[in-house]
C-alpha cells in the first residue's frame, strides 16, 4: 500500500523511481499536488498544502499553476 501524500494527504500517489542500489529508497509522487519525496525522508516536517494560500498567490504569479489540459 503507498503512503498518502504528506502535503497534501491525499491517497492517489504513485511510485516515480527506485534507488540505484535496490531496496535502499524510493521515490513517490502526489498525482494531486505534485509533491515529491523519498522513503527515506522524515516527513513530519512538511509543510502542508493550503488550497487558501494557492487561491490568494496564482492572481499574481500564474506561472505557478500549471494549466490543466482539455
Ligand atoms: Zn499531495
Amino acid at each position: 500500500m503507498l503512503t498518502p501524500c504528506p502535503r497534501c494527504d491525499d491517497p492517489r500517489t504513485e511510485k516515480s523511481s527506485d534507488s540505484p542500489i535496490p531496496g535502499v529508497w524510493e521515490v513517490y509522487r502526489c498525482t494531486r499536488c505534485n509533491y515529491v519525496w523519498r522513503s527515506s525522508e522524515k516527513l513530519s516536517g512538511v509543510h502542508k498544502y493550503d488550497q487558501a494560500l494557492v487561491d490568494r498567490v496564482t492572481p499574481w504569479w500564474p506561472q505557478l499553476v500549471r494549466k490543466k489540459r482539455g
